[in-house]
């Protein structure tokens, strides 16, 4: 066994971490207040080359696997939980056409979404398909004329949707066949019949604006189709099996980034005359805090361990995030909790990073779901 990084880990660690501190973690409160997508940001993450983690060099990325993109992810969502979340969410695209995808399509799309500006999206939600993903109705029928496929629907709550430059639309080919006539399709941005609907105003994470995503006749060539027809489900779950590592690489981050602000609150803070660090119940608060982070950091970093070495990770993704994000929501709970009432001012970050860890326990599979896949895998049903 080897908990070490490689000195190339520890070398990427480093450069995130300022990354972070000097590039988000200035902006990452007015991204909050204003909601903006924060497009500046991203391209400096292009070039970063952290947009390209995971994708293969000689496709136009930067190389490295899942435990690169978790030291990525983790180390912004330390400073702003929305940024973390369209780097997470813009390599899925990626992932999926390196996994699925034509020698064409990847020639075509990975060097744009890995160093070259462009922000991928996964659509795979809609408005009476959630956890139940495959009551999809978004249909993309074949024209046999044109060779093109027709896509009619809706998709809803897609991270990224009214920003992206690719976008991989889950549809039925064949709605008769219900979960088994689910395809996977890219739609470009600006493609005549796609258009972006409402722009939610959430909760949480508000510089990853969240989209519905309209299709009225959008015309896609036959060569968009990613794998084979009435593979899309499969498609959606391998995708989301690394996209749960990105998640929980988030919800790493946002608890460690409450930690370290806890620690320097409370050696700074003095109550009754000495600093609060020296009241034994919050003590007690950090000593907790510190051990469940350690725990879920190790859950995701074996999760990512897997998945870098093509071995099966749909159990450990799940428990990995389900672990890490509940962890998020217990850990800056207490971190606002030793704020006092500062923690519940917007001058401080910690309410912030209170409501950007909720979504955690939300998106790519809520935590309930994340209990179906593991009980089922535990139990052999
Ligand atoms: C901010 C945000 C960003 C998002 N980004 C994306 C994106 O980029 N792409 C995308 O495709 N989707 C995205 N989503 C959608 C997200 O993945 C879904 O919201 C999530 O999967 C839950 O679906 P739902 O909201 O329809 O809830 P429902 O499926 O209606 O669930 C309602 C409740 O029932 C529970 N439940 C449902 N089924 C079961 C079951 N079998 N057993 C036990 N409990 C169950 C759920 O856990 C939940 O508590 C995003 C959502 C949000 C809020």
């Amino acid at each position: 066994m080897d908990f070490n990084f490689s000195p190339q880990q520890r070398l990427i660690r480093k450069l995130a971490r300022e990354f972070a501190e000097k590039e988000v973690e200035p902006i990452a409160a007015d991204v909050d207040k204003t909601g903006k997508f924060p497009r500046e940001t991203f391209e400096k993450m292009v070039k970063a080359g952290f947009t390209g983690v995971c994708t293969p060099v000689e496709y136009g990325g930067s190389g490295g696997s899942d435990i690169e993109k978790v030291i990525l992810v983790s180390e912004i969502a330390r400073k702003c939980a929305a940024t973390a979340g369209i780097l997470s969410i813009h390599t899925i695209f990626a992932s999926v056409i390196l996994k699925f995808g034509t020698e064409e399509q990847k020639k075509k799309y990975l060097p744009k979404v890995g160093k070259g500006g462009c922000l991928g999206a996964f659509a795979l939600t809609e408005p009476n398909a959630g956890s139940d993903a495959g009551n999809a109705r978004t249909t993309a029928i074949f024209d046999p004329k044109t060779n093109e496929y027709v896509l009619n629907g809706t998709k809803c709550f897609i991270s990224g949707g009214s920003q992206a430059d690719y976008l991989l639309i889950f549809a039925l080919t064949q709605p008769e066949k219900k979960l088994k006539g689910l395809s996977c399709i890219i739609v470009e941005k600006g493609m005549k019949g796609f258009s972006v609907g409402r722009v939610e105003d959430k909760m949480g994470i508000h510089g990853s604006e969240t989209a519905e995503l309209i299709f009225e006749g959008c015309r896609v060539p036959k060569e968009n189709l990613v794998g084979k027809e009435g593979k899309g489900f499969n498609i959606a779950m391998t995708a989301l099996d690394g996209a749960r590592i990105g998640v929980a690489a988030q919800a790493l981050g946002i608890a460690q980034g409450a930690i370290d602000l806890s620690v320097k609150y409370m050696h700074e803070r003095v109550q009754f005359g000495k600093p609060i660090a020296a009241l034994q119940g919050l003590q007690w608060y950090i000593a907790d805090m510190a051990t469940k982070t350690e725990a879920a950091k190790w859950l995701v970093y074996y999760a990512a361990f897997l998945d870098a070495n093509n071995m099966p990770h749909t159990k450990e993704a799940a428990m990995a995030k389900l672990n890490a994000s509940e962890n998020a929501r217990f850990v800056t709970n207490l971190a606002l909790q030793i704020h006092g009432g500062y923690g519940y001012m917007k001058d401080y970050p910690l309410e912030r990073m209170y409501r950007d860890a909720k979504i955690t326990e939300i998106y790519e599979g809520t935590s309930e779901i994340h209990k179906v896949v593991i009980s089922r895998a535990v139990l052999g049903r």
